[in-house]
């Protein structure tokens, strides 16, 4: 058979040597970590078990097409939830709203806790929907990269309704306009940060991110996020894929226009056909540096990365659930600290994230593993050991504060992961965790292809590429890219 080489384990490079072994090639992955899943990995200490990366789950369905494809049944191999309250949301002030999977019941919380129209939110709702219908199909199912993607009748339907989709305006404006309970807006604001961008920056197009999480659902896998890595190596290995774990690519290897190989710990490898799950900044500064480079994608502004604590916290907190926001006094503020001065605002707001609402054997009896992160710029050489020790101290002054709790002496349990080192664990340029960021509306236009203009036989797939950063996005790359190897 035809031979195909992978550059990463990230979770796009699995998927894509899932694709590539159904289609008949003898695949081969080179990860330069001892483990599978690159940001989506997990931790273990002392009875702790974490998810290490991303925590929230959508899109399930771009899992199970991989074991579909593979002729396995999907449930069988990686079994998932269906959340009924997605986040659980907390101000200083007292006031607490669950974000309920279900619409009604979510418009009607909103109504009673925050006074604002049920109505209102509902229709949000049906905006978020809209757009997702309308630029879907466009931007994440098909490459950008080819002409018929243009000139298709949904192409041409969606450039009529450009107003309405939210490309003139940024997303805070548009959700000032439709909410008049500045809580809402914050709320309807987070949803910028699911791409690592900054809603005061960032067209309102990304108000489709909402109809992901209430339309579609926010979903948690049985065994943890970690699954959904475990469960695709396993795919790909009963489909024959060969995994070289400790194997740093050097150098992809060109040869008159054309990828013929790599090189790895000194050998060379050949094959017909080469996928770069690397993130692509780093990948044209080492392994592609005698190459052309493309240098306007590579120069665009990164999106945020995080700042995480796991903690093993010795004790039970009835009030949260499996994701929880405790909300900044100032978001305005604290986005402008991390996009424009490259800092941390001291009052940030705090995601926790515990797995062992839903896996009790996450934690030990009586305790919970928090995954507590918040938003920090991404790394551009900044004081990083001062700007986690202030913000350890903040982190725990403001759960104290909106918790009624004294944290300190509850934390049994600590390890960090902070933008240095998510770049030196995943080689993600500037430890940004999606790539490019969304923040202007050209975004979408300045990722790279799934494939090489310059180079023949070299793709690419990941979050760094074209559509974008996140799970179900990255996923996304592969199967674009797949239909590039086929020559569809
Ligand atoms: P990556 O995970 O970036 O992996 C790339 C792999 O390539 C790594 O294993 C690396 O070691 C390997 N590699 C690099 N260079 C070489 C080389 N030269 N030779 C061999 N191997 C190499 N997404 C969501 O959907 N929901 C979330 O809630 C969410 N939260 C996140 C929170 C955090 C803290 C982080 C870090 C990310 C989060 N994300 C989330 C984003 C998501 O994790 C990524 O978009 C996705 O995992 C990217 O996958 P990828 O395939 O691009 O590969």
């Amino acid at each position: 058979p035809k031979k195909a080489l992978v550059i990463g384990s990230g979770i796009a490079g699995i998927a894509s040597s899932i694709r590539l072994a159904h289609a008949g090639f003898s695949v081969e992955v080179f990860e330069a970590n001892s483990y599978p899943g690159g940001k989506l990995s997990e931790i273990q200490i002392k009875g702790y078990r974490f998810d290490a990366g991303p925590s929230l789950f959508t899109l399930p369905e771009q899992m199970e097409e991989l074991f579909q494809l593979a002729g396995k049944d999907p449930k069988a191999h990686f079994d998932y939830e269906k959340l009924e309250v997605a986040c659980h949301y907390f101000w200083e002030d007292g006031k607490q709203v669950k974000a309920w999977a279900d619409i009604n019941r979510f418009a009607e919380e909103v109504e009673t806790k925050l006074g604002e129209s049920a109505q209102h939110v509902r229709e949000a709702l049906k905006s978020s929907a809209y757009i997702y219908d309308h630029l879907a199909p466009l931007f994440m199912h098909r490459s950008l990269h080819q002409i018929s993607t243009w000139t298709n009748a949904q192409a041409l339907k969606s450039y009529l309704k450009m107003g309405k989709l939210g490309i003139f305006s940024t997303m805070h404006e548009a959700n000032a306009q439709r909410f008049s309970n500045p809580k809402l807006v914050q709320l309807f604001n987070r949803y910028a940060t699911y791409n690592g961008s900054d809603p005061y920056q960032t067209p309102a197009t990304l108000n489709i991110i909402p109809h992901l999480e209430f339309n579609i659902g926010a979903y948690f896998p049985k065994k943890g996020m970690h699954d959904i890595t475990q469960s695709l190596y396993k795919l790909a290995k009963d489909l024959g894929v060969k995994f070289h774990f400790n194997a740093k690519v050097d150098e992809i290897l060109v040869e008159r226009g054309k990828a013929i190989g790599i090189k790895v710990k000194g050998e060379t490898r050949l094959a017909g056909v080469l996928v770069n799950n690397m993130d692509m900044v780093n990948a044209y500064k080492t392994i592609l540096r005698k190459q052309k480079q493309p240098t306007k994608l590579l120069n665009q502004p990164k999106s945020s990365s995080a700042l995480i604590f796991y903690w093993g916290i010795k004790k039970n907190f009835s009030e949260l659930g499996l994701h929880n926001i405790l909300f900044s006094e100032d978001y305005k503020r604290e986005f402008e600290h991390i996009f424009k001065k490259g800092s941390i605002y001291e009052d940030p707001t705090v995601y926790i994230n515990i797995t062992s609402t839903h896996k009790p054997d996450d934690a030990p009896a009586g305790g919970m593993n928090w995954f507590t992160m918040i938003n920090v710029p991404n790394n551009q050489g900044q004081d990083w050991d001062q700007l986690i020790a202030e913000a350890r101290k903040n982190i725990i002054e403001k759960v104290n504060r909106v918790l009624k709790t004294d944290l300190e002496p509850l934390i049994e349990v600590e390890e960090i992961l902070e933008p240095r080192t998510i770049e030196s664990k995943t080689s993600s340029s500037n430890g940004a965790l999606y790539g490019n960021s969304s923040n202007n509306r050209f975004a979408a236009f300045l990722r790279h292809a799934n494939y090489s203009s310059d180079i023949k036989n070299l793709y690419f797939c990941g979050g760094s590429v074209h559509p974008g950063g996140g799970i179900p996005l990255s996923l996304l790359s592969a199967k674009i890219m797949m239909g590039f190897v086929l020559g569809k």
